[in-house]
């Protein structure tokens, strides 16, 4: 299960506190040390580690909390309150253009989820919002990408624009969005190639695509389950296109938490949703205080 072995940490140097009674300084500066050491071991980001312990500490340490009957519990909610904090307090809505079509660019490397995402997406819009979703096919270097997309779309109940794999994806991206203004559809949401690692020429390919169809949402498309290295490619996505939020996939399975925990931190961008699973329902609005309390357990 995610986070697991940091919710046992937590709740380890938790109980410890409980068992005091009344706590000094020492104890708190103790329990810090195993939050930090817990943290790192989920493979936190070292920054926001270190940021939210020196945070907490000079919380837990202030007169009010030590000299209140209750310290140990003063404790656990400064530290829900400051996961929260890290995680960016809020759930971040999806950016809705003023006029249609509203346009979703899914951005991320091979096999972080992108294309079931961007069916998950669909289906929500369509399920909630009643929306007419339009794909567009911008991935042709992998010829079943096309074919995976048309799946997703074909389950989902929506269109997909494509020109196969021959094409220039600005081409298809700019004939595919001049369809979805003819067909008035209310979403455009357009699958881009994901690749092993990052390149340069994908990057000017996302970055292109980006200028022609001036998206109000790039969200990029990570695997929870990578730690660290989607806090890495989260940055440098961010960096080279000014993304406006993140997916974090994979979470049903047996992630250590860090990335969730660190890339709102690190790049300043909102996870937006989560993906619990590889059906069409398992997309969730990512609720930072809901997260903290799953984690805390
Ligand atoms: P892409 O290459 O980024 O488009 O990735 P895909 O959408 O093809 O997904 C890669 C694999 O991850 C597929 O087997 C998906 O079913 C699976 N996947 C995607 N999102 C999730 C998720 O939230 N949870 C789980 N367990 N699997 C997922």
């Amino acid at each position: 299960m995610a986070f697991e072995g940091l919710t046992e940490r937590l709740q380890n140097a938790m109980s410890k506190l409980r068992r005091k009674g009344k706590i000094s300084e020492t104890d708190v500066r103790e329990a810090m040390r195993e939050i930090r050491l817990a943290l790192l071991e989920a493979d936190v980001n070292f920054g926001v580690v270190k940021d939210f312990v020196k945070t907490v500490r000079e919380r837990a340490i202030g007169s009010e909390v030590l000299e209140s009957l209750t310290p140990a519990q003063q404790i656990v909610k400064i530290v829900d309150e400051e996961l929260t904090k890290v995680m960016g307090e809020e759930a971040t809505a999806l950016n809705k253009s003023p006029h249609i079509p509203t346009i979703i660019m899914m951005v991320g490397l091979q096999g972080a989820g992108k294309t079931t995402t961007a069916g998950k997406l669909a289906y929500r819009l369509k399920e909630n919002d009643q929306a007419r979703p339009l794909f567009i096919a911008a991935d042709v270097y992998r010829p079943a990408a096309i074919e995976q997309l048309q799946v997703v779309a074909q389950q989902v109940g929506a269109p997909v624009f494509e020109l196969g794999t021959d094409v220039d994806p600005r081409e298809i991206v700019r004939q595919g969005l001049a369809q979805a203004v003819e067909n008035k559809n209310d979403y455009v949401i357009i699958d881009t190639a994901g690749r092993l690692q990052i390149d340069e020429k994908l990057m000017q390919e996302l970055a292109d695509i980006k200028e022609l169809a001036q998206p109000s949402e790039i969200l990029l498309t990570v695997d929870a389950m990578t730690g660290q290295n989607a806090v890495n490619v989260a940055e440098s996505f961010n960096q080279q296109l000014d993304i406006t939020g993140v997916v974090l996939t994979k979470l049903d399975g047996d992630t250590r938490g860090g990335a969730a925990l660190s890339i709102r931190a690190v790049t300043g961008k909102p996870i937006k949703f989560t993906g619990q699973g590889e059906k069409l329902t398992d997309l969730d609005v990512f609720h930072p205080d809901r997260m903290a309390d799953r984690i805390l357990g």
